[in-house]
């Protein structure tokens, strides 16, 4: 079966004061109400994972030209699962050529800095992991038992680098930040003594959160001959009159969030003269909505 993407997130990078401190600090906590009563602002004026920045690589890292020249020399099949197909390691091999353009460009959203206004700093996604999970059928009970998955996280040795990166860009934001420099923040986590790639990578192995619940890629749009599963019409190769329309058929995870990009893909193939009377399609749905049926009911309106 396919490849699976998975984003990455650290957890535990906190700093102080946080919203915690509104139960366990009298002090910050008067503060907080006297503010909020006098002219609603302070503390009580964020919600919980509020805010949000999404930021190029060359903006969270000086040495990003560095890490693109090594994704360049990578031997970039040694990093999949040892039984990849071929058409999947060329597809891969495009992929990482697409990223080193990536880390060197100021449009592509590299990093995704979620403000969550609690306990931790927030959660720090790597929005393009390089590192490639798998998912297979359980050939022991294909019918009865889960798929299995494998995160693989961390398999490929830049990942590590450059959610480091991603952690010293965070700290630096934190840290020495005039706007936050007024509330005194202190890191707790990994804290200001890991500073180097391999204390980073040690930390990580420890606090990476193998996904952020955006997995994509099992179903590519992609050529064939690079382990895509679908053409750009979402048609299944060497299937007839079958589409497959959700997040499965990213290649790569977008630089952006999954849902509002599965609906902008529900949205594109549902315009006309996309289907025909007998074609069947895999359901589109959003997170916690009712499915809906793409296919010959809405080929019919
Ligand atoms: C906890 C969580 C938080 C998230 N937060 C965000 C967010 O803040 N922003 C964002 O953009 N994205 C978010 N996502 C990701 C987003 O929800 C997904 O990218 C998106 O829902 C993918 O859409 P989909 O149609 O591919 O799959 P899904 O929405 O998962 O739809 C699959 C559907 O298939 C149904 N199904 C499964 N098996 C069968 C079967 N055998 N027969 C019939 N039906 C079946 C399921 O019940 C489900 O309705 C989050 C995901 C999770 C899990």
């Amino acid at each position: 079966m396919g490849r699976t993407l998975i984003v990455v997130a650290v957890r535990g990078l906190t700093v102080k004061p946080s919203s915690d401190d509104l139960y366990s600090n009298v002090t910050f906590s008067n503060w907080a109400s006297s503010v909020w009563a006098a002219n609603k602002t302070g503390p009580y004026s964020i919600a919980t994972g509020n805010g949000g920045a999404f930021l190029p690589y060359p903006v969270i890292s000086s040495r990003w030209d560095d890490i693109a020249k090594n994704l360049t020399a990578q031997d970039h099949a040694k990093y999949l699962a040892a039984d990849a197909d071929p058409t999947v390691v060329a597809g891969y091999r495009a992929q990482m050529q697409q990223f080193t353009a990536a880390l060197r460009s100021n449009g592509t959203a590299f990093y995704n800095l979620v403000m969550s206004g609690g306990a931790s700093s927030g959660v720090l996604v790597d929005l393009h992991p390089l590192s490639r999970g798998t998912v297979n059928i359980d050939v022991s009970n294909p019918a009865g038992k889960e798929p299995l998955v494998d995160y693989r996280v961390l398999s490929n040795p830049l990942d590590p680098v450059i959610m480091g990166d991603i952690i010293r860009f965070t700290r630096k934001y934190h840290m020495n930040n005039p706007l936050t420099a007024q509330l005194r923040p202190t890191e707790f986590a990994p804290g200001a003594s890991v500073t180097t790639d391999k204390q980073m990578a040690d930390y990580l192995v420890d606090s990476l959160s193998p996904s952020y619940f955006h997995p994509v890629g099992t179903c590519s749009m992609m050529p064939r001959e690079l382990g895509g599963v679908v053409d750009e019409e979402l048609k299944v190769y060497g299937v007839q009159n079958l589409r497959v329309v959700d997040a499965s058929i990213m290649p790569t995870i977008p630089g952006a969030n999954t849902c509002q990009t599965t609906y902008a893909i529900a949205e594109k193939v549902t315009e006309p003269p996309v289907w025909t009377n007998d074609e069947l399609c895999l359901q589109v749905t959003g997170r916690g909505s009712n499915p809906v049926r793409v296919g010959q009911n809405m080929m019919q309106k």
